[in-house]
């Protein structure tokens, strides 16, 4: 049993705090929406008034925040109140400059850190079964593993400070780019006279088959669980891919890495997020491109 801190009980922290409870660890868990703390109280969190309040005693703080904004004010916060050698995770999405950052103010204070983000959206957070991508020292992964594995199946050592967050962008830029190709294709296939049904049969077992078609299909039929068969109810809402594809668009930037593609998918995500599509799952990015092709 670890006495663990959890800072932002939203979507995903709310879940992710109720299986550490369920897996026997100690949890205070302080959010600023009232709402949400209580949600979490009726988990078995102990909500906290403060923050001060929640980290007092912690042997580990996972916070769950929306960006890189919050999470180094959190950290900066939380560093002048935990007891050095407290074990730091941030599993929020947030740029790898700002998720290196907060790794130097937890350097300053002299505890462990780790980023540590996140895939499996709601869905994985609740049924303990996400992905974690870990960036920071050997000697901080082995401490965190315990911990990661009440919450994810799937545990990925990726590298130094900041590494968890490079995969976490590279990988959803692969996403939102083959997304895009696999609703392309729907869509002109669609224009040929092809079933959607035809098509999946033949990619799907062919050169052409990615996660965007086998498991996440973005048209109703070919795979019953993917949420183009429920009026495109996220899943994972295109608003979030946008802002993946965002901090991909500025870590390319910062790097000087060509991303042409990722480029025009964070352009198309964007302009459907414009049209007040950001909520809806983002493979109904289909509907958007049907209409791009009639203009
Ligand atoms: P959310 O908005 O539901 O939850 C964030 C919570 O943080 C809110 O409850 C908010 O009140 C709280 N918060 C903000 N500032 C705070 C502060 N200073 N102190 C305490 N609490 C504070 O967001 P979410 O969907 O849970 O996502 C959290 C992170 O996980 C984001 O970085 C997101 O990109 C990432 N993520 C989300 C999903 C998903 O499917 N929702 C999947 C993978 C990764």
């Amino acid at each position: 049993m670890t006495k663990i801190a959890f800072v932002g009980l939203g979507n995903m922290g709310g879940p992710m705090a109720a299986n550490l409870v369920k897996a026997g660890h100690a949890v205070a868990g302080f959010d600023l929406s009232e709402t949400s703390r209580a949600a979490a109280a009726a988990t078995g969190v102990s909500a906290a008034a403060t923050l001060a309040e929640a980290v007092d005693g912690a042997e580990c703080v996972v916070t769950m925040l929306p960006k890189g904004t919050h999470v180094l004010s959190v950290w900066g916060e939380l560093c002048g109140l935990v007891e050095a050698g407290t074990l730091l995770v941030d599993s929020s999405t947030i740029d790898v400059e700002n998720a290196r950052r907060a790794h130097a103010l937890a350097a300053g204070r002299g505890c462990p850190s780790l980023d540590a983000p996140v895939s499996g959206g709601t869905g994985g957070a609740a049924a303990a079964t996400l992905t974690f991508m870990a960036g920071g020292t050997e000697a901080a992964f082995a401490q965190a593993q315990p911990i990661l594995a009440a919450m994810g199946r799937r545990i990925v050592h990726c590298g130094g400070p900041g590494a968890g967050q490079a995969a976490k962008i590279c990988n959803n830029m692969i996403l939102g780019i083959s997304m895009i190709g696999v609703c392309e294709a729907f869509a002109l296939g669609e224009k040929l006279g092809l079933s959607h049904q035809a098509l999946f049969d033949v990619a799907s077992t062919s050169s052409g088959q990615c996660w965007s078609l086998t498991s996440y299909c973005p048209v109703p039929g070919p795979v019953p669980a993917s949420p183009a068969n429920s009026g495109y109810k996220p899943g994972f809402a295109a608003a979030l891919m946008l802002k993946d594809l965002t901090l991909a668009q500025e870590a390319a930037l910062s790097t000087g890495a060509a991303t042409p593609l990722g480029g025009l998918a964070a352009q198309l995500y964007g302009l459907f997020d414009r049209q007040g599509q950001g909520g809806r799952d983002f493979s109904a990015i289909i509907e958007m491109l049907r209409g791009l092709e009639e203009a």
